[in-house]
């Protein structure tokens, strides 16, 4: 039962002043503290501990380059997303804050004893969608001095759409957990019980804590580009045109030959709701003009070419030609989704890209027991052609 000490955590954090809340949360590795102030949050930390097991890992991180690290998110039913952590001379500069704040108590904790205990400095919103920004109030309270960075146009979304997209998502939650109770009583098998177990568990546990919950706004905004300069290595932050959303931002570091992307370029299919399909590939493809060998996406593993942007961008162009031709045609979505299956899309059999997206969304989403495996990718490509038709028109 970890998710108890998480809230407890986060409901300090949200009562209590900073000091207050650095003594409760971080307890003995906050390394700022004073001796007596170490001994005090130790007691603190040894009360909490008593009534809880380990702290939640909700990542696994992984060394991508020296002083890179990638924070590759676990599945979960309300989706995390990853986080790129770039360690500095000094401090921390870390990309995205995942869909809750508790999410960020977890992954500083983890970070603090798996990676360093040098201080956040900047975090970086790749873009304004909930399960990228909603960490943001946490990072704020334990690092008021850091700044948080993204796009104009992204904080601009984000104040117009950050606390309307949270309040909808309590609700979907909500909803659904009635409907998760009943499958769990239908459920037949072992696995299947777990899987609605954990869809019940997560959704009360999300929509108990989003039910009050603030956006935090970006405290520095770029219109381009913004380069970061340390002695050691340069942090090269740049939004490239319209693509995911009106405002993605990627982080590059030259020396290091990596960039984090968000939702940009990542391992699962796009996601297109808020996307621009007829810029996204043009976009990807300026962002291929980097020097970069890892890609640190906003979901699934580490990339180590640039063979997925490529593909990625193919597909978008593939699919969005297909798409507008039908729609001229005049027909409508329900049958534009029977005329595009995922065998007709070339860019899905070239070079093994609809059996990277399978394998990928297979591993790194949760996936409902028995779920026949080619249904994975037939579901995403309905789904992108859903807003494919959509957005198609946007300017
Ligand atoms: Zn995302």
């Amino acid at each position: 039962m970890w998710y108890p000490y998480v809230l407890y955590v986060y409901n300090t954090m949200m009562r209590d002043s900073r000091r207050g809340f650095l003594k409760r949360t971080m307890g003995p590795l906050w390394t700022g503290a004073a001796l007596l102030d170490q001994a005090m949050l130790r007691a603190t930390a040894a009360r909490a501990q008593a009534r809880t097991a380990v702290l939640p890992k909700l990542f696994n991180i992984q060394k991508v380059a020296p002083g890179v690290y990638g924070a590759i998110a676990t599945p979960l039913p309300n989706l995390n997303c990853n986080a790129a952590i770039f360690e500095n001379d000094k401090d921390l500069l870390i990309v995205d804050s995942h869909a809750r704040p508790s999410a960020v108590v977890s992954l500083l904790q983890q970070i603090r004893k798996e990676v360093s205990t040098k201080p956040v400095r900047y975090i970086v919103n790749s873009h304004f969608h909930w399960d990228h920004s909603e960490g943001n109030p946490a990072y704020r309270r334990l690092f008021p001095q850091a700044e948080i960075i993204t796009s104009d146009t992204t904080r601009n979304l984000l104040r117009e759409f950050g606390a309307v997209r949270a309040a909808a998502q309590v609700e979907q939650a909500t909803k659904m957990v009635p409907e998760y109770k009943k499958s769990l009583a239908a459920a037949a098998t072992a696995e299947e019980k777990a899987y609605w177990q954990f869809m019940v568990k997560d959704s009360v546990e999300f929509a108990s804590e989003m039910k009050d919950y603030k956006p935090e706004l970006p405290s520095i905004t770029i219109k381009s580009d913004l380069v970061i300069h340390y002695t050691t290595h340069d942090l090269h932050l740049a939004f490239r045109g319209k693509g995911h959303t009106a405002g993605d931002v990627v982080v590059y570091c030259p020396q290091k030959k990596v960039i984090a992307t968000g939702d940009l370029l990542h391992s699962f299919a796009p996601f297109i709701a808020d996307g621009y399909p007829r810029f996204w590939p043009q976009t990807l493809r300026a962002v291929s003009d980097f020097d970069f060998t890892h890609v640190i996406g906003g979901h699934g593993g580490v990339q180590d070419s640039k063979l997925r942007l490529h593909q990625m961008a193919a597909y978008i162009e593939d699919l969005t030609e297909e798409v507008t031709k039908l729609k001229r045609q005049g027909r409508a979505v329900a049958d534009v989704k029977k005329v595009i299956e995922p065998g007709k899309l070339k860019s899905l059999s070239r070079d093994g890209y609809g059996d990277f997206l399978m394998d990928s969304i297979g591993k790194y989403r949760l996936v409902k027991p028995g779920t026949v495996r080619a249904t994975i990718l037939s579901d995403a490509v309905a789904s992108n052609i859903e807003h494919v038709y959509d957005t198609i028109d946007k300017e």
